[in-house]
């Protein structure tokens, strides 16, 4: 059987999600899982793009073993400068360039002619192999390109030094039998294919990313780039954990093998789910929350006699368990530190102790403690930034016969502000306070709340998206008290519209 190398571009195509924005410290806890899910490379970002992901880029090169760490570049030689330079930490270092070749994106976006395309894409690809051996292509747009101009560049590249050519489907535009056809022409039609490994990146316009990667690889691609839950740009890339669980129920039918561990893919969504704030479908294959549920009566019947009449794999093998009792108040330090290394996260000394403190207060208002309250936990450290404004405390009366009113008191470089509000409900009213003590007004665009884990008394997540000139910002916030949980989210929202702000001047 042949191996499927599996490339993931959550972090950089999938952070191109409109909404979905992580900082590096996420990103490093995202980049360390895949590696523990067993990813062959990560595409960590787009190191020319900002200051940010160059960090990132540099931060995931030198801290996470195992897969290659990839960066991508256009095809210039400063892009390329700049991406090896973030990826140069690491030993297996890979850099990503391409350049489109369909008439209409040579046409109107490069005003450039197939020519001089394909000598900027060999140049690319040299200068890119004088700095490092492993170097990848891709043709943008290379579904709507034409065949014999796309087999003309696959050879130039491969002969220029390109270790992988990847086959985009950029727009999402392509149908699976035709996108198939594409891999097997540039088998057939270019001399030199074997030298390189043919990959291909697709997206999901209309709905058949994962299909037309399954298709390319029927048809000899030997690599595969997606993301975790679909992520990308418009409606996303193919999703990591469907074409591996495909490629793993349906064995038999592909013969090819991949080298993902199945039972951290459930782990693995979610915390890219919970990081980016990108809400999963229920009924998402693979890792919705729907996935196993059983409901028609006849359909439990027979899974209670025997799961394979209506499961085609079962829950366990993506790491899918129900919810166990675990911590409680009177669980210690080591206790807890067992868990959080069994839940896959990694915490310096001084976020344990943040962590470790908050379990702890966490304990006093609340009996039982899930995994999943534990990972909301963890969560909220690793995804602490600079706080300007913090919440001291907050005082609501509510209720059917009185008028909402909100008291908010903020601190802010060890001075306290307060200031009270009625508006329309509590979390309203709360608002109204926190945007009259900052003097400004925000735009809170969506909200939503969900509990973490099961119980009355279960941790609630609040996640709000507030819009501030043209920009999308997330907040989230958790608590035992859901208004507690709606004002952290509001203020970690406002803090990073108020860092970005302070950031530009
Ligand atoms: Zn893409």
């Amino acid at each position: 059987m042949e191996k499927i190398i599996i490339f993931d571009s959550t972090l950089r195509d999938g952070e191109q999600s409109p909404g979905a924005s992580l900082n590096t410290k996420q990103k490093l806890e995202i980049a360390q899982q895949l590696s523990v899910l067993g990813v062959d490379v990560i595409e960590a970002g787009f190191p020319i793009a900002s200051e940010g992901d160059f960090e990132a880029v540099s931060l995931v090169a030198k801290k996470v073993k195992g897969p290659v760490i990839c960066g991508l570049a256009r095809a210039l030689k400063k892009d390329i400068d700049v991406c090896f330079d973030a990826v140069k930490h690491s030993k297996r270092r890979r850099i990503h360039t391409f350049l489109a070749t369909s008439p209409i994106h040579m046409k109107y976006k490069l005003k450039m002619s197939q020519d001089q395309v394909f000598q900027a894409a060999i140049d690319a690809v040299r200068y890119a192999k004088n700095k490092t051996d492993d170097v990848e292509f891709s043709p943008e747009d290379a579904a709507r390109s034409e065949i014999d101009f796309l087999c003309r560049i696959v050879e130039g590249v491969i002969d220029a030094g390109a270790t992988a050519v990847n086959i985009p489907d950029t727009v999402g535009y392509s149908v699976p039998s035709e996108f198939g056809q594409i891999i097997s022409k540039l088998y057939s039609r270019v001399p030199n294919i074997h030298r390189a490994v043919i990959s291909v990146h697709c997206h999901n316009d209309l709905g058949l990313a994962t299909s037309n990667s399954l298709s390319a690889i029927i048809n000899g691609a030997r690599q595969v780039e997606c993301t975790i839950n679909g992520l990308g740009e418009r409606a996303g890339n193919a999703s990591l954990e469907e074409i591996v669980m495909s490629l793993y129920v349906r064995k038999n039918f592909f013969n090819v093998y991949t080298d993902i561990k199945t039972s951290e893919i459930s782990k693995t969504s979610k915390l890219v789910s919970s990081l980016t704030g990108m809400v999963i479908q229920p009924n998402k294959a693979i890792v919705g929350s729907n996935a196993f549920a059983h409901e028609a009566g006849i359909h439990q019947h027979g899974v209670l006699a025997k799961a394979t009449t209506y499961e085609i794999m079962t829950p366990q093998s993506i790491g899918l368990k129900s919810s166990e009792l675990v911590l409680g108040k009177h669980s210690g330090r080591h206790a807890f530190e067992k868990k959080v290394k069994e839940l896959g996260f990694r915490l310096a000394q001084k976020e344990f102790e943040k962590a470790f403190n908050d379990f702890k207060a966490l304990a006093d208002k609340k009996k039982n403690i899930y995994d999943e309250d534990i990972e909301a936990i963890v969560e909220n450290e690793i995804s602490r930034e600079k706080q300007i404004y913090e919440l001291e405390s907050i005082f609501i009366t509510s209720g059917s016969a009185v008028r909402p009113l909100a008291k908010i008191k903020l601190r802010k470089d060890g001075k306290f502000f307060s200031a009270e509000a009625s508006g329309d409900g509590p979390v309203d009213s709360a608002y109204k306070a926190i945007e009259e003590i900052i003097a400004q007004r925000f735009k809170l665009i969506d909200y939503s709340l969900k509990s973490v884990s099961i119980g009355k008394d279960a941790v609630g997540e609040a996640m709000v998206k507030v819009e501030y000139k043209g920009m999308v910002y997330l907040g989230r916030g958790t608590s035992t008290d859901v208004i507690e949980a709606s004002v952290k989210a509001f203020l970690s929202a406002i803090n990073r519209i108020l860092r970005n702000i302070k950031g530009r001047d």
